[in-house]
């Protein structure tokens, strides 16, 4: 297929040099153009996503090479779109976080297969976007962006916040006003300019479209639009690294939360990628989505039978999940459908009873996303739709310390005692 030169800015223009990154390619109708920072189909304004040139044939020699790399996302440089000597650049190298092996939690879940945690708070800003955003960084260099952006329901900004700040770029990130205080002053810390709009993350994002086309948002990247295929990417390596954790093997089953959907669709293409290369043997997988039910329009149209998803105004506490449009919900839907997988949804009170469930068992923290996923897991054995036979990973992509107030208002201290052995003996606690 040609290789059309896709509409770009001048520094564009220049050569890049993203590795093993060939071209854009249309997820909808294939077309293929020059790598830029352009995110739609010229033809039919497709989502675009990278296509590469990997190593062909030697999948041992490629494993060997991965086993010896760094221990970060790097590690799977050959197959992102970033150079190769990616990790000698200033960046947070995020990722090689743990797979925990939960049986307690699986215990209390009725699981008698292997129940695996991707703990991925364990990251340099403490959510998985630390991933999506060390991708983008390499692009925004390529294309000779001077300020990085992104509109965010929390973790992104935090993380663009970070991000930019070793990397030696402007920042300036766009948030729903009335997000956690974890979440903002995380995202302010690194000195980058956020602004608080008033609006849900939905129209964040729109007004961010705007800017795009706008003079003023000129030499802005904006990591989740438009430099969205290269960021997209980085969700790739959850993949890679819970399949190279399990011995270089694919999981039965994984559970996935949902905002935009991007992250769960790139599991699914980082798995594909690991088959046809040779690193992993073939063999069926289920991908579940997990939302959180005052936002679910993807879990909606699951159980309803739909192609079309019916955006929705969110309204629940795992905010980081709150997207009411998500773009890349339709292809969630196929996926689930697939691979005989799942899209399901939790109330709050549902989120915050697996947030404590999986502090109590496993002595993980997780975020109110991570309650979505824990939450859905029960929710799917329960109904039986999960097989608790299997090797299930579930993904926690965040820290509770950004949440306090998810659980602050029914956990606390057991009692508040004078400094005395008498007052400890009348709170009944020896
Ligand atoms: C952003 C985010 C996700 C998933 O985002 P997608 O838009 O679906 O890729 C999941 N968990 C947390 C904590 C996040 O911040
Ligand atoms: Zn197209």
């Amino acid at each position: 297929m040609s290789v059309l030169t896709a509409p770009t800015t001048d520094s564009a223009a220049r050569s890049v040099d993203l590795g093993p990154a060939s071209a854009l390619s249309c997820r909808e109708c294939g077309q293929r153009f020059a790598l830029g920072p352009v995110f739609a189909c010229a033809e039919c304004f497709g989502p675009l996503e990278i296509a590469y040139d990997f190593p062909a044939g030697d999948p041992e020699g490629l494993r060997k090479r991965i086993e010896a790399g760094p221990n970060s996302i790097w590690r799977y440089a050959p197959l992102l779109p970033v150079p190769a000597d990616v990790a000698g650049k200033p960046n947070l190298n995020p990722g090689c976080t743990p797979l925990v092996r939960a049986d307690r939690l699986a215990a209390e879940l009725g699981i008698t297969g292997a129940l695996h945690v991707k703990d991925d708070s364990a990251n340099p800003t403490h959510s998985f976007k630390d991933r999506v955003v060390a991708n983008a960084v390499e692009a925004a260099r390529a294309f000779g962006f001077t300020t990085l952006s992104c509109s965010s329901t929390g973790n992104l900004a935090g993380a663009v916040g970070a991000a930019a700040a070793r990397a030696g770029l402007r920042s300036c990130v766009f948030i729903p006003h009335d997000l956690e205080q974890g979440k903002v002053v995380m995202a302010a810390v690194y000195g980058g300019e956020v602004v608080g709009i008033e609006g849900n993350y939905d129209d964040v994002n729109r007004f961010c479209s705007e800017l795009i086309g706008d003079p003023a948002g000129e030499g802005w990247g904006f990591v989740n639009v438009n430099l969205r295929p290269y960021y997209a990417e980085g969700s790739k390596t959850l993949a890679y690294e819970i399949c190279e954790q399990l011995g270089w093997q694919l999981p039965d089953q994984l559970v996935i939360p949902i905002a935009s959907g991007s992250q769960l669709t790139k599991i699914d293409k980082g798995l594909r990628e690991l088959i046809d290369l040779g690193l992993v043997e073939d063999k069926p997988y289920k991908i579940f989505g997990a939302q959180a039910e005052g936002c679910s329009p993807v879990s909606q149209a699951f159980k309803g039978g739909h192609d079309v998803i019916r955006p929705v105004k969110p309204d629940t506490i795992a905010k980081s999940l709150a997207i009411g449009n998500p773009a890349d919900g339709p292809y969630v839907l196929d996926i689930t459908r697939r691979t005989g997988g799942a899209v399901e949804d939790v109330t709050d009170e549902q989120v915050v009873d697996a947030i404590k469930l999986l502090a109590r068992t496993e002595g993980i923290f997780a975020e109110t996303a991570g309650g979505v996923t824990v939450g859905v897991t029960r929710k799917l054995i329960e109904a039986g739709a999960l097989d608790p036979s299997l090797t299930t990973v579930v993904l926690n992509t965040g820290d509770g310390l950004k949440t306090l107030d998810a659980v602050a208002p029914t956990t606390g201290p057991s009692a508040i005692i004078r400094p005395n052995l008498e007052s400890f003996r009348e709170a009944g606690l020896a």
